[in-house]
Order: C-alpha cells, then structure tokens, then sequence
C-alpha cells in the first residue's frame, strides 16, 4: 500500500461513534479479515501483522486446524455449564498439566479473570490472618480491580480508589525490596516472569529462583502470571521453564494463562499444583463459561498445532532472525537504546516517542505495537515466514532510521 492517511467506512465509524463507549484509542482502520501474518482492512488494504491479535493469535490469524476445530464444535454443543462434564475439558487440562508442572486446570475467559482465580487462590490456600500479595512496579494483570490493584502502575489506577486492600508493590528486579514487603501478613508473590506491556521487561539472572526461595522460606504462594509470555509465546510452554531466567527454570506453584491459550479465540485458565488446587474448593470460584466446549477445542487445537508444526523452535529461529535485524540499530542509532527479547517477545527501546514508528509502519502496510511510550513491541506468530520477517525489518528498520527527531 501506499503512504496515505488511513481511511476506513464511514459508516462503521459512525457507529463507533453513536454506540460504542470510546473507551479504547483507536487506529482508523477497520480490520476484516486475516491469514497467517496478514490482515486485510475494509478498503482492501494489505498489512503484515507483527503484532496479531494483541498477542493472543501466536499461530497468525484463523490458523486453519483451529478453524475446523471451533466449526466441528459449534455444530455440536456450543455451550455447556459447569455443572456437567465435558470430555473436551478434561483433556485440555491434562495436556496442560502436561506440559507444565503436572498439577490441575480450572478455567475462566480472560487474563485477568485468571488473576483473579490467582488472588482468590493465594488467600485460600494461606491462614486466614496472611492476605497481602506482593507484586511488581511496572507488571500489568488486567483490568478488574483486583487485578488493576495487582497492577503497580499508578497510570491505570487513577480515579478508581478505593482499590482492593492487600497489595504492596516491590521495585522489578529487587529481592532486597521483596524481602522487606514480607511480613506475617503476607500470602504471596505474583509476577510477570517476562513483563509484557510493561516493555518486555526480562528479569535480572537469579531474581525468579530468589523469589522462589523467598516464598519457600515464608510459606507463600507464588503465583507467575504468564498471560503473555505462556503457551509457547517465547519458545518454551512456559516462561517459568526457560533456563536464561533461572538456573534450569524455576517452578512456581501457580500459573495464569490468556492471550494465545486458545489460539485467538477467549479463553484463560489457571494452573496450580495438587497440592494446592483443593484449596479452591466447590462454592469458592465459578466462571459461566470457563473452560466451554469452543474454547477446549480450540485450545487442543492450539497445543496440537504447535507440536505437530514444532513451531516452539521456530519461535527461537524467528527471534534470532529478527535480533539479527534489530541489534545494530542499537549499534548505529544514538535513539534506540536496547533491544531486549525471549523468543517471540521483541522489544526494542527508544529514547524518543515510538508511536510514530507504529502511526508510520501502519502506513506502509505493517502492524506494530509500542508500549510505555517508547518501547515497539512486536509479538509475532510463529508461523512467519522468514520472508515475512524480512519484509517486515525491512519496512520497520527504514522507518527507525528515518525518524525526524
Ligand atoms: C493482557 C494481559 C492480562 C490481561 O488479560 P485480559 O485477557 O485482557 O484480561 C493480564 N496479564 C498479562 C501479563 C497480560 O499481558
């Protein structure tokens, strides 16, 4: 395409306007379908999408068995509640289990529905007196108020007080800090192995087994929230098992999944060990439709995929593919500071505003994120090709380089 303004219906615009709560900053593009890494606009526009589905859509978009998966389901049984059983969900479960840390599945639709089941869980499992849960400066859980108070950014809390009591937030990084925010109130620990919108943040070495020592050491639940940064998205099943954040991976006792569990249809979930998991006993915890027939499916579909098409090393070749891009402009250019990255988590800081280098990438056909204002966030799927990489450095890298400072 070619460097215009973008446009979209009009019409479409007009609804947003007259019916939909503008509570979201938009582009003025309005997407209508998509295929691996690329998405089409109602004006027939091509983009490459290195950002797909917000991270949720790690196979591209529509990635085909998981398609036909959600087809063959819908026709069958769309929903059921939880007080029946499903095959379907038992199975996600123990596949899940599978390739984690062995433990049990409950289900709900989001992040940040997940990190709720997580807070809840933390004070069920400790006595009653212990209610306190450590988090991180900078992390992002989600939306609802315990997990926007879980959220150490004051950004996201403004005009919401009074937040849910209990939080105390530590410096990302610092285990002195954590150490002193313990006392004999204190339930848990909850972290971002990989902070994601906070700007692919990668902890410093021996800060997640420090703070699995800190939680054995006091009896306390910790809890990763890997809503962004699981289910293959950095080249291993879970963050928590990557050897670089951790001598040979550190083990929590609870993980939060979102995003790409169910290859871009809604779906979270949490894991957590057996030991632990009676401890969200029946009348405790509840989500409609947690764990529906659609989003198992998909779900299975999803792990299925990523094994048959071992695209959990595919993630680390694409990585490297893009480092090798990437790096020296941080080399080159006095304004991009760092790149940091973990398999399909890219980030690249600057020390200017980033949200040209979207707005310009949008307009020559490419979908970007940047985040905390001068981070570009690429979460790309594992299905790119090493063309499209290329394709997508080359737009990308020209526009970093030609940025009027
Ligand atoms: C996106 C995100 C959430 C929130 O997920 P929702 O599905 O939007 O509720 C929570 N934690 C992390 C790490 C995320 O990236």
């Amino acid at each position: 395409m070619t460097a215009t303004t973008q446009s979209m219906s009009e019409q479409t615009a007009a609804l947003f306007d007259e019916a939909v709560i503008p509570n979201y900053g938009r582009y003025p593009v309005c997407l209508e379908r998509g295929e691996g890494s690329r998405v089409w606009d109602d004006q027939g526009r091509a983009y490459l999408d290195l950002f797909p589905g917000w991270g949720c859509n790690l196979l591209g978009h529509c990635p085909p068995k998981v398609v036909k998966a959600v087809q063959d389901q819908v026709a069958k049984l769309i929903h059921v509640p939880n007080t029946w059983y499903t095959e379907a969900q038992g199975r996600w479960a123990k596949m899940l289990s599978e390739r984690s840390f062995g433990g049990k599945a409950f289900f709900c639709n989001s992040g940040a529905e997940a990190n709720e089941a997580a807070i809840k869980l933390i004070r069920l499992h400790t006595p009653a007196e212990r209610y306190k849960i450590i988090t991180f400066q900078g992390g992002f859980h989600g939306r609802t108020i315990g997990a926007v108070t879980a959220t150490a950014q004051p950004k996201y809390h403004e005009g919401l007080g009074p937040l849910m009591a209990g939080f105390t937030y530590a410096p990302f990084g610092d285990l002195d800090a954590v150490r002193e925010l313990v006392d004999d109130e204190t339930a848990g620990i909850l972290i971002e192995p990989i902070q994601g919108e906070g700007g692919v943040r990668i902890p410093p070495e021996g800060f997640l087994q420090g703070l699995r020592e800190i939680a054995d050491e006091n009896g306390l639940v910790l809890a990763f929230d890997e809503v962004q940064a699981g289910c293959g998205r950095t080249g291993e099943w879970f963050a928590y098992q990557h050897a670089s954040l951790g001598d040979g991976g550190v083990t929590p006792d609870v993980i939060t999944l979102a995003k790409s569990l169910c290859g871009g249809v809604a779906g979270g979930a949490l894991l957590t060990t057996a030991e632990i998991a009676p401890s969200l006993r029946p009348g405790m915890h509840a989500s409609t439709f947690g764990g529906n027939p659609i989003a198992a499916a998909a779900g299975i579909a999803t792990i299925e995929t990523i094994e048959e098409e071992n695209l959990l090393g595919r993630a680390s070749q694409i990585s490297d593919a893009f480092a090798a891009r990437l790096q020296p402009l941080v080399d080159k250019l006095p304004y991009v500071e760092e790149l940091r990255a973990c398999g399909l988590m890219i980030g690249l800081e600057l020390s200017v505003d980033g949200s040209q280098v979207v707005q310009q990438c949008m307009e020559r056909g490419l979908l970007i994120n940047c985040t905390q204002g001068t981070v570009i966030r690429l979460l790309p799927a594992m299905t790119l090709t090493d063309a499209e990489v290329q394709e997508g450095c080359d737009i990308l890298v020209n526009v970093i380089e030609n940025l009027e400072l």
